[in-house]
């Protein structure tokens, strides 16, 4: 697949102003540049950055973090009938079947959120969120019974994983995994570990909301992260964002989000914005849905339980919006004018 790749310095002065400082400091080792690529993947783009000393191991560098998150995509998706995650529901149902690390890494951490959060985080609601799927390409709620139906072949204590053998087994029939909430995160991480055994010291992977990046920038003291109303300057981190503000579903003035509560089983409805930092994207996206599901209180007590978690909720009611800050967010290096809920540089 072609990349569309830039060399930003052309782009964004800050970048100049970083690549001529770094000529100047350094006169042993080559330059850095930062140079960028996108590609598709996942459903979605997926931006890199890296600071390379050429533009061929800048490009070795792009190929090979692409090529782990194809790799991943043929793994956990749920819209491709041929991925490891959507045949595991035909093979391992009564049985225990062997599966691979990346998957077994994300059936693992999935089943310890849902755990934690009484089933709140449930990767095996499939079946009931590729109906909220449909209802939002209709435009109408699902119907009471299909929902019931649905929601009847869910549940995470029908998935049992033995860590020993790596297998994953299903108790009941015709179940579906969606790890729509976590691979994201898990992929940008994993792409990021790839660059770094390449020798790329300072890269950021981003697959739409969720972004991994290593060591600072040169000249900077860390990536420029835009979160909420903040930049923070950030390194060897994961940062994830969820809500309802892409995928909805309006229907009588009520917002339903593409993010279900396994318990009713309908879209969420308190508005939320939810962005978790952790130091892997399997830990930040997992939580960030896990949050958007428990709400405000219950979601900012989860992510102080995590000793390696921040976070910022923004909750908007018909009173207004408020900004709720983890105890160990870190601490603010200057506003994020744009105000998104995530912006990076
Ligand atoms: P995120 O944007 O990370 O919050 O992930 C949202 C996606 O997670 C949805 O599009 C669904 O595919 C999936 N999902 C929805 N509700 C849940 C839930 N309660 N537990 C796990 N995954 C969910
Ligand atoms: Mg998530």
């Amino acid at each position: 697949m072609a990349s569309k790749w830039i060399r930003s310095d052309r782009v964004r002065w800050f970048v100049c102003l970083s690549v001529s400082l770094l000529a100047i400091a350094s006169d042993a080792s080559p330059a850095l540049r930062r140079y960028e690529a996108v590609e598709p993947h996942m459903g979605t783009l997926v931006r890199v950055t890296v600071y390379s000393p050429t533009e061929d191991s800048a490009k070795t560098a792009f190929r090979a973090a692409f090529d782990r998150i194809g790799s991943l995509d043929r793994i956990l998706s749920d819209y491709r009938p041929d991925s490891e995650l959507s045949q595991l529901t035909k093979t391992a149902v009564n049985r225990p079947t062997r599966v691979s690390d990346d998957l077994f890494a994300v059936l693992q951490a999935s089943q310890a959120l849902a755990q934690a959060t009484n089933g709140a985080f449930d990767i095996t609601v499939g079946p009931v969120t590729r109906l909220w799927r449909e209802a939002r390409r209709q435009g109408h709620l699902p119907g009471p019974l299909a929902l019931r139906e649905a929601a009847s072949r869910t549940g995470f204590r029908h998935l049992h994983l033995d860590a020993a053998r790596r297998t994953a087994m299903l108790d009941i029939p015709d179940m579906a995994l969606d790890a729509g909430a976590i691979g994201k995160g898990y992929a940008a991480s994993e792409a990021l570990s790839t660059l770094t055994r390449l020798g790329v010291r300072s890269a950021l992977v981003a697959v739409s909301g969720d972004l991994a990046f290593s060591e600072a920038p040169p000249g900077h003291r860390g990536w420029k992260i835009g979160i909420h109303s903040e930049t923070l300057e950030l390194t060897n981190a994961a940062v994830s964002t969820s809500g309802s503000t892409e995928q909805h579903l309006d229907v009588d003035g009520r917002r339903y989000s593409h993010i279900i509560d396994p318990l009713s089983p309908m879209g969420v409805v308190e508005d939320l914005t939810v962005t978790v930092i952790a130091r892997h994207g399997l830990d930040a996206d997992g939580l960030d849905t896990a949050v958007s599901v428990l709400g405000a209180a219950r979601g900012m007590a989860l992510i102080e339980s995590r000793a390696g978690a921040a976070g910022v909720i923004v909750q908007r009611t018909a009173a207004g919006t408020r900004v709720l800050t983890s105890s160990r967010f870190p601490r603010r290096h200057g506003s994020n004018r744009g105000g998104a809920a995530v912006v990076y540089r």
